[in-house]
């Protein structure tokens, strides 16, 4: 199939820009984005649309006229946009305007003779729903992991265009932003992981769960009910359907039955390890490695191994 002609993308952050650049490149003969924030840009893209620095005055809301004209005067085939809710916010406007509609939380593209098709999972993860778009601008909201990201090109590569401003009608400002009180944690970033379940008896018990991830240099993550019936951990951390989904490159579970909505989370991982004393449980279904055993013995055991 060849490639569509003109594909824009537009991601709030840096990562999710490189990989949706990445993925567009493999789509489209030509890739332009659109772009706020500093000019010290990394991307490889053909042409850089750029909005200028935000501040408390200028918040995206306030660019979705600016976003509509530039899709509107240069005709898109394709807009992939970040998933942030500034990605979901411009997409869904542009596609009131363009007619269409947006598919969120694509997890595939391809493209055909006759159309785009797109692949995303439904019913919680139990099952894939394909669509093929015929006509008009394909709009795709692709989640953080989708496309590995290019080496980088500093945007120096990339024409920039600074755009006018269309003001809205009326604009939205920033009064105030604030730290958030509590951790905070993106576990979409982290290399390594290790994910507690409800197989841990108490509060007491995760230290064995902490000492694991500092002897593997991993980051703590949990099932949901750990996180929401425990409380346990700050709902961040919990991986899944309805938390975080993660692709690192090792995924341990441990004490984690493995049901269809957590490991949806968990299951981009390059590779998993699964802890669990009942050796029918579900994880050992989808693990790399499985270690059937109880995870006071097991984990203090894996701690002495690497010790040595
Ligand atoms: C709409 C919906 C959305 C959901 N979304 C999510 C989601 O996003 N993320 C998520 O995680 N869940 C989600 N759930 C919940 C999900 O279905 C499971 O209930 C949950 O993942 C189970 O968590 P768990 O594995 O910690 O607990 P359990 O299912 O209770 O499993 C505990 C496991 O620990 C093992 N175990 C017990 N003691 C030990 C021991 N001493 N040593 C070793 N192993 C031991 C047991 O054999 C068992 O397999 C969702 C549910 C619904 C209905």
């Amino acid at each position: 199939m060849t490639k569509l002609k003109n594909i824009w993308v537009f991601a709030e952050k840096q990562q999710n820009l490189n990989e949706l650049c990445a993925g567009a490149a493999q789509f489209g003969e030509k890739v332009s984005v659109i772009w706020a924030g500093s000019k010290e840009l990394a991307c490889s893209a053909d042409v850089v649309y750029y909005l200028g620095e935000l501040d408390n005055k200028k918040v995206f809301e306030n660019y979705i006229p600016t976003i509509i004209r530039l899709i509107k005067d240069n005709e898109p085939d394709m807009f992939l946009v970040d998933t942030s809710k500034n990605g979901r916010l411009i997409a869904g406007a542009v596609a009131a305007v363009s007619k269409t509609s947006v598919l969120t939380d694509i997890n595939e593209i391809e493209l055909f003779d006759d159309g785009v098709q797109t692949k995303r999972m439904v019913y919680g993860g139990a099952a894939f729903k394909t669509e093929k778009i015929t006509h008009g601008l394909v709009i795709v909201c692709i989640p953080v992991g989708v496309f590995k990201p290019n080496i980088i090109d500093i945007a120096g590569n990339a024409k920039i265009i600074s755009v006018d401003f269309v003001p809205p009608a009326v604009s939205v400002e920033c009064i105030e932003k604030r730290p958030k009180i509590g951790e905070t944690v993106d576990l979409r970033l982290a290399k390594r992981v290790v994910g507690v379940g409800r197989g841990f008896p108490n509060e007491k018990s995760l230290s064995l769960a902490y000492d694991f991830a500092d002897a593997v240099n991993a980051e703590v993550g949990c099932t949901r009910p750990v996180a929401e019936e425990e409380k346990w951990f700050a709902k961040e951390r919990y991986l899944g359907i309805s938390g975080t989904m993660i692709k690192p490159d090792i995924y341990f579970g441990i004490g984690v039955s493995g049901q269809v909505q957590h490991m949806v989370g968990v299951n981009q991982a390059h590779t998993i390890v699964a802890v669990n004393k009942d050796k029918n449980a579900p994880i050992f279904k989808q693990a790399d490695y499985g270690i059937v055993g109880d995870l006071k013995n097991v984990i203090p055991e894996l701690l002495a191994l690497i010790k040595r």
